[in-house]
């Protein structure tokens, strides 16, 4: 069976993902309003629509890192989702209440408000879609201040506006839900399906059998969604002879504190990071570019190496995994297995290139007959 607390866990996350982003792309939002407001409004009533407008952002900042931090501690209760639909409803509110301030504005400045307000709607939905009741408080108080204002005044844009922003509000909480739909999907095909049979019992990572699943799963969503994916083979260096030196049960813990490492790196909760065989692993990211792969690679190896575990017999004097990744688009002349195929590639001459190293597959030099 699934966690149900694992699974909110995980939904949470996915809804504060990058909050520090999020917060800034609020302040722009705030900034880009103001711009229009200030010229247009008495000074203290400009003030007070600024602290609002901030005040929402805030609170959903510290919001998020109080439910992560809850995460991280194991202490998440479920069902304990009221705080966050408050800071969303909050949020939402800051913007939506620019509508009461209508009677001072003139009409383009009204129309903008009314465009921002739709802009503001459909960029919150990507993140707080993970939980439709989060991104719904979100929408009321972003959208709903403004149908009873529109419907109170009688000068423009008047009565006519009216069902274009329901229209909005029930096709977006409509698109919230089928992403939630999607999220989930992906989700318990991860932690769900296979539980037992899908888990390496030595790291607790997903096992081969799991990975080789998904990855069919993942490279057929990739095909549909056109969205670039990434996958990473990892390899430890000089694993034989950490064997060799320490004894075959140092090995097996060193195996499972580098797959921590690696899994605490991975900070989507769509990111899978499995044990390939040995003290092999890979990593598969959905809709990652290669630059940002490329990132979680560099966070990965740094996180192990920091891992500082002595290893003597290695030219580094500790424990260090070497990397090789490949991004692609998914075509129809191309499997998923050939993905990991052209990561080994790129792993090989990470390995030739001094070890402790993220390398990424490059056609010119990776398809010289040297893999
Ligand atoms: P390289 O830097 O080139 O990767 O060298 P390496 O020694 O890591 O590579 P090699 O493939 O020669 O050795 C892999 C070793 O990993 C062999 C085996 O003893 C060890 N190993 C594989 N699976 C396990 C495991 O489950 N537990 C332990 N303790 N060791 C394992
Ligand atoms: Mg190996
Ligand atoms: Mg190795």
């Amino acid at each position: 069976m699934i966690d149900p607390v694992q699974l909110f866990a995980q939904l949470l996350r996915q809804l504060y993902r990058r909050a520090t982003a999020a917060f800034a792309i609020h302040c722009a939002h705030v900034t880009l309003l103001a711009i229009y407001l200030w010229q247009e409004l008495p000074l203290s009533i400009f003030l007070a629509w600024l602290g609002i407008a901030m005040t929402g952002g805030v609170w959903q900042l510290f919001a998020g890192r109080r439910a992560l931090r809850y995460i991280a501690e194991d202490a998440l209760k479920r069902g304990a989702l009221t705080p966050d639909i408050f800071a969303a409803g909050a949020a939402g509110l800051g913007f939506g209440l620019t509508a009461v301030l209508f009677p001072y504005l003139s009409l383009t400045t009204k129309l903008v408000v009314i465009l921002m307000l739709g802009v503001i709607a459909v960029s919150a939905l990507p993140r707080l879609s993970a939980l439709p009741s989060v991104y719904t408080a979100f929408l009321l108080g972003t959208l709903g201040p403004l149908v009873p204002v529109l419907f109170v005044l009688d000068n423009e844009p008047g009565w006519s506006a009216i069902p274009v922003i329901l229209l909005m509000g029930v096709s977006l909480s409509y698109s919230a839900r089928q992403l939630h739909t999607d999220l989930l999907e992906s989700l318990l095909s991860r932690f769900g399906l296979e539980n037992a049979a899908g888990e390496d019992k030595l790291t607790h990572l997903a096992n081969r059998r799991r990975f080789d699943m998904i990855l069919e799963q993942e490279w057929a969503r990739a095909r549909r969604s056109k969205q670039p994916i990434s996958l990473i083979m990892v390899d430890v260096d000089f694993f034989k002879k950490f064997n060799d030196r320490y004894g075959h049960q140092e090995g097996d813990h060193c195996l499972a504190q580098v797959a921590m490492a690696l899994s605490q790196s991975a900070r989507r909760s769509i990111d899978l990071v499995a044990r390939y065989g040995g003290e092999e692993f890979v990593v598969l990211l959905n809709q990652t570019t290669r630059d940002d792969a490329y990132a979680v690679c560099e966070r990965m190896r740094s996180s192990v190496e920091k891992l500082g575990i002595p290893h003597q017999d290695s030219t580094l004097g500790h424990v260090t995994i070497s990397m090789g990744g490949v991004t692609l688009y998914a075509k129809e002349n191309l499997k998923a297995v050939d993905m990991v195929k052209t990561a080994d590639k790129a792993l090989y001459r990470a390995k030739a290139a001094g070890r402790n190293k993220v390398v990424w597959y490059d056609p010119s030099l990776d398809e010289d007959g040297n893999a």
